[in-house]
């Protein structure tokens, strides 16, 4: 683990009952979007806007974690009003908006208006990486930077505006087999694996990145804020198996409800929460019942 610099968070965090202040620990909340935060069919939050706007009151970060861009995740920090940091691309990278940070970790460097800690693997040796083993199989591999946005956008579902920015890419390529000889998949995991490389499969693509996962950039953060406060307690929520590695590394996982049933992680995770409803509904219920535990005077 790298020596993380002390510094200072934002005056807004330091604030408040979840601060560290009295008996309570800082409380610091890690979220998957789509599917978790986000409804996995509209991208609407607003059944998770009670608890939102409790940990908003009682100063409690809520740091977006997803496979989506940084351009991408940017545009819903705003809408989201999240000035947290945030980490894009399943851990690739962790950023650091003006106002959340007074002092940077060693390595961070300031690019369009944000703090950027890359974790990941370059995008263009991601690319490269994956022309030569797409000659090397002889199979016919389509990634999205040879894709136009109007073609992400029919595979995707996102409308154009959203397929752009999904398209600025740091550290993950994903990508499609369209054909294959009668190889086996395992000749594509070998070929990624021989360039130092991993490839894990997505709901709709396979993706081609660096040795990193969620869980190594969630415990990056988690680092960055013990140097701050003496007592830290983290919550992660997510819904797919891309999040196992970020629930474990928190006090608190919770998995929330979706149509796939994962009956061997309960015993992997122990005290994990399974919430009622899905998405933001269960985010919702599973926020609120936390906080509720862990702030001393209760929530208001
Ligand atoms: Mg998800």
């Amino acid at each position: 683990m790298e020596k993380i610099t002390t510094l200072a968070i934002s005056m807004s965090d330091r604030k408040g009952p979840a601060s560290g202040g009295n008996d309570t620990p800082f409380i610091v909340i890690f979220t998957d979007l789509d599917g978790t935060l986000l409804d996995h069919h509209s991208y609407a939050w607003d059944k998770a806007k009670p608890a939102l706007d409790t940990c908003r009151r009682h100063h409690v970060p809520v740091i977006m974690v997803s496979s989506k861009t940084r351009a991408e995740m940017d545009v819903l920090r705003k809408k989201l009003n999240l000035p947290s940091p945030f980490i894009s691309e399943n851990g690739g990278g962790i950023f650091f908006p003006k106002k959340c940070i007074g002092s940077v970790p060693p390595g961070t460097v300031f690019v369009k208006n944000i703090w950027k800690w890359s974790i990941g693997t370059p995008y263009e040796i991601l690319v490269q990486s994956l022309r030569e083993i797409r000659e090397k199989l002889g199979w016919k591999i389509r990634g999205f930077s040879d894709m136009t946005p109007e073609e992400i956008s029919h595979l995707t579902g996102l409308d154009l505006v959203s397929s752009r920015l999904a398209a600025i890419r740091e550290y993950d390529e994903p990508f499609m087999i369209l054909e294959q000889d009668d190889k086996d998949i395992d000749a594509l995991f070998d070929a990624a694996k021989q360039r130092e490389l991993q490839i894990t499969e997505g709901g709709r693509f396979y993706h081609i990145h660096g040795k990193t996962d969620k869980g190594a950039a969630v415990k990056k953060v988690i680092s960055w804020y013990e140097e701050s406060y003496p007592q830290v307690f983290t919550i992660a929520l997510g819904d797919s198996p891309n999040d196992f590695s970020m629930l474990k590394q928190v006090d608190h996982p919770i998995l929330i409800r979706s149509k796939r049933d994962f009956p061997e992680i309960a015993e992997r995770f122990q005290g994990m929460e399974v919430t009622r409803e899905t998405g933001p509904e269960g985010w919702n219920s599973a926020v609120l019942e936390i906080l509720g535990k862990i702030i001393k005077g209760g929530i208001s």
